[in-house]
C-alpha cells in the first residue's frame, strides 16, 4: 500500500521533468494578452453624443529609463484599416525634424503622383475629374499618430463598473492633442504663455484633461478645449506609482514601419487590384496545390498574403483582414476625424 512515508522510493521523481515558471510567466501573459481586446491596451475615450462633451482625464506617465516620453508613427489608411508608413522622422537641413526622403514608400510615391494628377488635370479645366482625384488623395494622406504611457483617470469596464487610476495604458493622439501636450510642457512662443515643465512628474505634474466635443451637426470629434489641469496634483499613491514605473508600456513597439511589399499589396488592394476576400489566403493555390494528381495553378496574387498578415498592430487583425472593425474601435475616432479636417484643409 502507499503511505506518505514510502513516497520517496515508490515515486521516482526523476521520470517527470520540471515546471519551468518563467515559460508560464510568459504565456500567462500571452493568455491575457490574446483574452484581453485591444481597447484593454488602448485609451479608449467613450464618444460623446451629438452636440455633447466627454470630459476624459488621465495622467501622462514618465518615459521609461532612457527612452522617450512619446512614440510617432505615420499611417496610411487603406480600406478601413491602417497600414505605418516606413518613412522616419529624420533632422532637417537646419536640423529640423522632417520625414525621410530617402526612405521609399510606394504609397507616399502613388500619394504624390495623385496630387500631380490635380495639377495637369486643372492646368487643362478638367475640374470635376481633377476633384474625384483629389478625393483618392486626401484617403491616403499619411497621418500622424502619437503614443503615451498614461493612467486614465476613472474608466468604466464592460460589466459598467467604474475604476479609479487605470493603466497604464497607451494613449494614442492625433498631431492636435500631440502638440497641446508638447506647448503645454513647453510653453507657447507665440503667445508667451509659459510651460508648465514636467507635466509627469509623479508629486508635481498635471493631469490631462482630454475633451471630446461633438458640436452642432459634426460628424467628428473635436478636441479645442483640451488642456492640462491648472493645479499640480500627485500622480497617485506611492505604491500606485511604484507598480506603474514597473509596467510602462514600450511605444517604440508601436511603430511598425511596413516593408515595401507589404506597401505595395496595400497600394494593390486600394487600387482594386488585389480581392480582399482572398488576400489573406489564396484558397485556388492552396487548393490547387493539395488536390491529388492536380497541377498547381498559378495566381496573380500569391504572395497577396503577406502585406496583410504583418501589417498591423495587432496579430488578431492578420487572421481575419476582412474584419477591420477592431482596428477602427482603438482610437480611430480621433483619426477619422484628423481624415475628415485635412480634407477640410486642402
Ligand atoms: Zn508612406
Amino acid at each position: 500500500m502507499f503511505t506518505d512515508a514510502n513516497f520517496d522510493k515508490d515515486v521516482t521523481m526523476t521520470e517527470f521533468g520540471t515546471i519551468n515558471l518563467e515559460e508560464l510567466a510568459v504565456e500567462e501573459q500571452r493568455l491575457s494578452e490574446t483574452n484581453g481586446k485591444r481597447d484593454d491596451i488602448f485609451i479608449s475615450i467613450p464618444k460623446p453624443k451629438q452636440g455633447g462633451t466627454t470630459l476624459f482625464p488621465l495622467r501622462l506617465l514618465p518615459p521609461v529609463l532612457g527612452e522617450k516620453l512619446f512614440q510617432y508613427t505615420r499611417l496610411h489608411m487603406i480600406k478601413g484599416h491602417s497600414v505605418h508608413c516606413p518613412k522616419d522622422l529624420v533632422k532637417g537641413k537646419k536640423g529640423e525634424p522632417v520625414w525621410d526622403r530617402n526612405t521609399y514608400c510606394p504609397i507616399c510615391e502613388y500619394y504624390n503622383s495623385l496630387w500631380r494628377r490635380v495639377d495637369r488635370l486643372e492646368d487643362q479645366g478638367k475640374k470635376a475629374e481633377a476633384e474625384k482625384i483629389k478625393k483618392e488623395a486626401r484617403s491616403l494622406k499619411p497621418i500622424e499618430r502619437y503614443y503615451y504611457n498614461a493612467i486614465a483617470r476613472s474608466e468604466k469596464d464592460s460589466a459598467g463598473n467604474v475604476h479609479p487610476n487605470v493603466g497604464p495604458k497607451i494613449y494614442s493622439c492625433g498631431k492636435t492633442v500631440h502638440k497641446m501636450i508638447v506647448r503645454g510642457i513647453q510653453g507657447d512662443k507665440e503667445t508667451k504663455e509659459p510651460g508648465l515643465g514636467d507635466v509627469t512628474n509623479p508629486k508635481t505634474g498635471y493631469d490631462f484633461l482630454v475633451k471630446m466635443e461633438i458640436r452642432g451637426e459634426e460628424e467628428y470629434p473635436n478636441y479645442d478645449r483640451t488642456s492640462f489641469a491648472r493645479e499640480t496634483s500627485p500622480a497617485g499613491k506611492p505604491e500606485e506609482v511604484k507598480r506603474w514605473a514597473g509596467s510602462l508600456h514600450d511605444l517604440k513597439a508601436l511603430r511598425k514601419p511596413a516593408t515595401v511589399e507589404e506597401l505595395e499589396t496595400e497600394l494593390a488592394r486600394h487600387r482594386g487590384l488585389i480581392d480582399d476576400e482572398e488576400a489573406g489566403f489564396d484558397v485556388e493555390a492552396f487548393d490547387a496545390k493539395h488536390r491529388t494528381g492536380g497541377t498547381p495553378t498559378r495566381t496573380t496574387h500569391t504572395d497577396a498574403g503577406n502585406g496583410i498578415e504583418v501589417e498591423d498592430t495587432d496579430a488578431d487583425d492578420a487572421v481575419t483582414p476582412s474584419a477591420p472593425a477592431e482596428d477602427v474601435s482603438i482610437d480611430d475616432e480621433q483619426f477619422m476625424a484628423e481624415l475628415q479636417s485635412m480634407a477640410d484643409d486642402e
